[in-house]
Order: C-alpha cells, then sequence, then structure tokens
C-alpha cells in the first residue's frame, strides 16, 4: 500500500490543501493499493490559478515548439509504457495485454499524432480581406472517467496542449494513480509549469469545483449522461464552452449479405473487450430473422470463450449495476444464452460474459447504458426495421454495419444518426474524430476536429 501525496500544481506536487484521501483499490482482489488526497474546492482554485499565469506564455510559444513538448510527452509515456500498463491493471482491473495495447498504447498513439497536428495545423488564415486567426479558448478544465483512464486524459489534454490551452485534469477517484503518472511524464517532458495541473479528488467536490470555477474557459467532460447533463448545465450557465462525451448504446448492424460468422464474433470480442466498460460498444446486435438462431448460436459460445479472460469491473458498485441490468433483463422476458447475474468468482467485482436473445427494442436492456459485458442481440424483419432500431436509442456514438459489399454498408451507415460507423470490422483510427449524435454528447475528440475543440477565431480586416 503506497500512500500517494500531492497535487501537480504548476510544476511542483504540492500538499493537498485538507487532510483527507481516496483509497485506490484492485478490483481483481479488492485489496486497497495506495491512497491519494481527495482535493478540495481550495486545490482546484489554486489549479486554475496556475494554468491562468501560464496561459499567456503557452498561448505565445511557437506551434513548433508546442509540437516539441508533445512529442517529448509521447516519448516519455512510450519510455514508461510498461509502468502505465502495469498502473492501470492495478487500478482498473484490465488484463496485462489489454493495458498494454490499449490503456497505453492508444494514448501514445494520440500524444504522438498531436505532436504533428500541432507542427501542421494553419493557425492563420485568410478570406478576402480578412486574415483570421485561430486562438487557445484558454483555460481547459477536463474531468475525466476511469474506464479508458489514461486515453482519456490525453485526448483531452494532448490537443489543448497543441492548440495553446492550459489545462487542469479531475481524474476518476477509481483511476487516479495513471494520472498521477500522466502527471510526472508531462514534468519529465519539459512541458513548462502549470500547463498541465492535476488534482485527485471526489466528483461531487473537485469535478464540481473546477466546472463551476470562473477561471476556467471550456470544460471538456466524459462521463455518464446524467453528470454531463448537470455539469453542461453549469458550466453553459456560466458561458463556458462545453464538450460533453457521454454513454452510447451502438447498434452493431448485421445485413443478410454479411460473413455472419465474422460479423458476430467480432461484435462480441468489441463488447467483451475492457469488460464491456467502453462508451462505444456495440452492446446491440442486430440480426435478421432468417439468420437469427444461427447468430445467437455463434455469439453464445463467442461469449462462452470469454469466460476467464476478462477482466473485473471497476468497482462493486459498477458491479451491482451490471448485475441488476441482467437480473432486469430476465425479468423483462429477454433468454438468456450466456453468462447471468451470479459472480463468477468468490472475490473481485467480475461479472461473466453475458449474451441475451430475443430482446426487444423497447426493452431497458435495449435501451439503456450498461456498461459491462452484456450483449443484446435484437431480430429484425427488413432492411427499415433494422435501421428504425439502430437509430431508436436517445444515444448515438459509435456502431457497425456489415454487408457483403462497402458500397451495401456505407449506404446504411449513411442513415444512421450516430458519430463514428466501423465498416465490415474497420480499424481505430486515432485521427478519426470521435464523439456523439444526440445525447452521446457534444464535440468531437481527436484528430484535427479534436483540435479546433480548443479554438477560437479572431478576425482582422485589411
Ligand atoms: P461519472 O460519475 O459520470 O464520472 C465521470 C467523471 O465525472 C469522474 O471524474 C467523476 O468523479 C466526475 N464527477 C462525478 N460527479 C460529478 C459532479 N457532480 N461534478 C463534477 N464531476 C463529477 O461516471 P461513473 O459514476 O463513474 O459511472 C457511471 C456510469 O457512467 C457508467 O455505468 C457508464 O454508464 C457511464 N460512463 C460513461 C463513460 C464514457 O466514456 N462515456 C465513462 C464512464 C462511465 P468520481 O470519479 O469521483 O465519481
Ligand atoms: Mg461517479
Amino acid at each position: 500500500m503506497k500512500a500517494h501525496d500531492g497535487m501537480f500544481i504548476d510544476g511542483a506536487w504540492r500538499p493537498a490543501a485538507g487532510p483527507d484521501v481516496i483509497e485506490v483499490v484492485n478490483p481483481a482482489d479488492e485489496q486497497v493499493i495506495a491512497t491519494v488526497p481527495a482535493g478540495t474546492a481550495e486545490d482546484v482554485d489554486a489549479a486554475v490559478r496556475a494554468a491562468r499565469a501560464a496561459l499567456p506564455g503557452w498561448a505565445a510559444t511557437p506551434p513548433a515548439e508546442r509540437a516539441a513538448r508533445l512529442a517529448a510527452l509521447r516519448d516519455r509515456l512510450e519510455a514508461r509504457r510498461d509502468e502505465i500498463a502495469g498502473t492501470v491493471t492495478a487500478e482498473l482491473g484490465a488484463p496485462l495485454k489489454l493495458s498494454q495495447t490499449v490503456h497505453a498504447g492508444v494514448p501514445i498513439a494520440v500524444a504522438g499524432s498531436y505532436a504533428e497536428l500541432a507542427a501542421a495545423y494553419s493557425f492563420e488564415e485568410k478570406a478576402g480581406n480578412s486574415t483570421i486567426l485561430h486562438e487557445p479558448v484558454g483555460v481547459v478544465g477536463a474531468i475525466t472517467p476511469w474506464n479508458y483512464p489514461l486515453h482519456q486524459i490525453v485526448a483531452k489534454v494532448a490537443p489543448a496542449l497543441a492548440a495553446g490551452c492550459t489545462v487542469v485534469v479531475k481524474p476518476a477517484e477509481d483511476t487516479p494513480l495513471v494520472a498521477r503518472l500522466f502527471a510526472e511524464t508531462v514534468q519529465e517532458a519539459g512541458i513548462p509549469a502549470g500547463v498541465v495541473n492535476l488534482v485527485t479528488g471526489l466528483g461531487p467536490v473537485a469535478g464540481q469545483a473546477l466546472a463551476e470555477h470562473p477561471g476556467v474557459d471550456l470544460l471538456s467532460f466524459t462521463g455518464s449522461t446524467a453528470v454531463g447533463r448537470r455539469i453542461g448545465a453549469i458550466a453553459t450557465g456560466m458561458v463556458k464552452k462545453v464538450a460533453l462525451e457521454l454513454g452510447g448504446k451502438s447498434a452493431n448492424v448485421i445485413l443478410p449479405s454479411a460473413d455472419l460468422a465474422r460479423a458476430v464474433n467480432v461484435g462480441v470480442a468489441n463488447v467483451m473487450s475492457n469488460s464491456g466498460q467502453t462508451c462505444s460498444a456495440w452492446t446491440r446486435m442486430l440480426v435478421h430473422r432468417d439468420q437469427y438462431d444461427e447468430a445467437v448460436e455463434l455469439a453464445a459460445a463467442a461469449a462462452a470463450k470469454y469466460g476467464d479472460r476478462i477482466g473485473p469491473l471497476v468497482n462493486a458498485t459498477q458491479q451491482q449495476r451490471v448485475r441488476g441490468y441482467i437480473e432486469k433483463g430476465v425479468a423483462e422476458g429477454a433468454r438468456l444464452v450466456a453468462g447471468g447475474p451470479e459472480s463468477p468468482r468468490e472475490k473481485g467485482y467480475y461479472v461473466s460474459p453475458t449474451v441475451f436473445a430475443d430482446v426487444t427494442p423497447e426493452m431497458a436492456i435495449a435501451q439503456e447504458e450498461i456498461f459491462g459485458p452484456v450483449l443484446s442481440v435484437l431480430r429484425y424483419d427488413d432492411e427499415e426495421e433494422a435501421l428504425r432500431i439502430a437509430n431508436g436509442t436517445v444515444y448515438g456514438l459509435a456502431g457497425a454495419v456489415w454487408a457483403g459489399s462497402e458500397e451495401e454498408a456505407v449506404a446504411f451507415a449513411r442513415r444512421m444518426e450516430t458519430g463514428q460507423v466501423d465498416i465490415n470490422g474497420g480499424r481505430f483510427n486515432p485521427l478519426a474524430p470521435f464523439g456523439g449524435y444526440k445525447q452521446s454528447g457534444v464535440g468531437r475528440e481527436l484528430g484535427v476536429h479534436g483540435l479546433t475543440e480548443y479554438l477560437q477565431t479572431k478576425s482582422l480586416q485589411f
């Protein structure tokens, strides 16, 4: 058990204002592995002041130099890849291989992409007799969740830095250790004091203080729709810019011409990865009625293979919540074909990979974000019905379409109300804008679209 102290504020580890701490638990064995300080409004205020003081200098730093610091940050993350992976495995419970490839690998790629974008982006353009300047929005408040704990920090901090903004990060209480490791790499990369600050703490205390702070110009939040709606309203009321990356209930649409076995197997893997704690997971599989029974059989078999290969959920509350949804699915009349609500192990917050058949679109398990290893398989009669079901939730974050030809899949994808669609198993692209239609959010992360979120424009007329 390691007792960490200090918050990373103004380029140094400084004592927290209050005495309270947060216990960090390893969800695989329920042991307390560390404590970190629980920041208060006072710590948040110190961090925002540091960010504000650092803003003019960083905003005036030439983009090429900002790019060089981001490249150094990428290199420091790469150098500490194994440590990052081990830390995420300890505090989130993700299997080590997933931690290495995704939890460490993706943020390294994203940091690298913003080193390149900072150097290449035109922060000035001409339109008629005007010169348009793309200037940093200012001080960014970043509130992040635990499910991809380093990725979600880097997906906000890297574009903010590329744009010339300064940042205060409030990471999730369940995963503060990789956030602290990130702050160390910021220091090692030679990023000037105050440009990136970290305050660990509880959402309703430190998070709320950050959302309400008048010194924050842009609030970027990733997490639940309930919290996002509330703090988005607070920040908007103060005329701050707001970016929200919220939940999802994405559809995996398998058209009759698709390679059914491949579509089902990739679809199940997509849901079970990270124990289902992925906002963009394809948690609704849509299959034509003629192929339905075969698809259900394939999905049940694929899920059974995951039995002891997935990690636990992040904490006991999430485990209870997910088990509650599985019970609800049974009560609603859906048919369990894999998994179930019982805990597969004595210790740790595990949930069995679960597949429901005979799910109908109005059921809670087909409408609400479960955030666990639970797949719902729905039946459709024709393409129009598939589209109605796919678009029939309040969310619109991601999705997939499988068909015999790319053209057919793309034609369907164009009609989906969602921010990203993978065509016949398309690969993750760190440059592709990521974000939600409808209640899945406001704004985009990653790539050039993620960069422009952190810019505001000024026009000079000649
Ligand atoms: P959450 O409460 O929305 O947490 C996200 C972040 O917001 C955390 O840093 C959290 O701090 C902070 N926060 C909580 N209440 C706040 C407040 N009143 N003011 C300011 N910040 C606040 O999410 P959760 O409770 O951890 O997870 C619940 C559900 O949210 C999940 O089951 C899932 O459906 C959804 N979720 C979605 C995503 C996504 O990527 N879209 C990620 C995580 C969760 P604490 O860590 O201290 O609570
Ligand atoms: Mg919470």
